[in-house]
């Protein structure tokens, strides 16, 4: 099992909460959580099991424990978390009745703390794509729609990136869907990569993906989109053959202010780059400007 982080305290120094990770049997709330039982300790300063390792720093000091309460939020056997509770407010010892009390309310916590839990998980599946585990495309314009707020207020540039497999209907009629399939999750892990912490990658649709580039210029998201270009070009495409497949992707660009005002704007602009990287070639990098239009119709792009 993993660290313990402490979500939430009444009473304790900030220091303490942000600091703290309690380890899988370490101290108290280690106790509970590795035996999944509740622990009353009259005196901790008494109780040979716990012994308190000196704190540094001046404000923590003032913070100490005597008598003390630990329970875990059990579902079933499972400890979703430790509850405790000390140092009375009438200075006295906390009694088994106590402890079954707070046994009591910990078993209604921690429905409360698995309901939160599976709402996380049902809130994660809801923007995740299955397939690459990136970000769905509702997910990211609602991203895009909030940092657009924070480039206007702040006049920071944002960029929106649009790549887009080079003749991926070629590798499907080749190699097969599945082969498809592994050469999208890998170029996902690529764009993964690449991607800086906060910027917000996701497929846009079938053998398509876009990604945010927060406090992005023009010029960063031409060198973003070289490098992802470059690294997809050079990267040997494992689809379970003697022979790794090789791809290319084009990749279009557009940047606010300078490209667009809005979201729709945007996406729209990198995404007339891009079939402008398509028509030009395919894999290379575009950025929008003033005139590029979408094909009329019958035009063809195909070289
Ligand atoms: P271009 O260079 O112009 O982009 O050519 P293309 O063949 O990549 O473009 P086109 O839009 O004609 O074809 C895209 C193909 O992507 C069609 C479809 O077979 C494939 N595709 C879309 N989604 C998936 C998917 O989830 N898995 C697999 N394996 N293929 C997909
Ligand atoms: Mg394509
Ligand atoms: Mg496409």
């Amino acid at each position: 099992s993993v660290a313990l982080p402490i979500p939430h305290a009444e009473g304790l120094p900030p220091e303490v909460i942000e600091q703290v990770r309690v380890q899988p049997g370490q101290g108290v709330s280690g106790w509970v959580a590795e035996h999944g039982e509740p622990l009353l300790i009259e005196d901790i300063t008494r109780d040979g099991r716990f012994a308190r390792r000196e704190r540094s720093g001046g404000q923590q000091r003032k913070y100490t424990t005597r008598s003390l309460l630990s329970v875990p939020l059990l579902i079933g056997t499972e400890v979703v978390g430790v509850l405790n509770v000390n140092n009375k407010a009438s200075n006295a010892v906390f009694t088994e009745r106590d402890r079954d009390n707070l046994t009591l309310l910990a078993s209604q916590a921690a429905v409360s703390v698995e309901n939160a839990r599976l709402y996380e998980t049902l809130q994660r599946l809801a923007v995740t794509d299955p397939l690459t585990k990136l970000f769905r495309r509702n997910y990211f314009e609602e991203q895009m729609d909030a940092e657009l707020g924070r480039s206007r207020r702040y006049r920071r540039a944002l960029s929106v990136l649009m790549l887009d497999i080079d003749h991926f209907k070629r590798v499907n009629d080749t190699y097969g869907h599945q082969a498809g399939d592994m050469v999208l999750q890998a170029l996902a892990g690529l764009l993964r990569r690449y991607g800086r912490k906060d910027d917000v990658i996701a497929r846009f649709g079938g053998e398509e993906f876009c990604a945010l580039l927060v406090e992005t210029d023009p010029d960063g998201a031409k060198l973003a989109g070289e490098r992802i270009r470059e690294a997809a070009a050079a990267f040997a495409f494992d689809v379970g053959r003697a022979e790794p497949l090789k791809i290319t992707v084009s990749v279009g660009y557009a940047s606010f202010p300078l490209h667009g005002e809005d979201g729709n704007q945007l996406v729209a602009r990198a995404d007339l780059a891009l079939y402008a990287a398509k028509h030009g070639g395919r894999d290379q990098v575009r950025g929008y400007e003033t005139g590029l239009e979408m094909p009329q119709e019958g035009d063809s792009d195909e070289r």
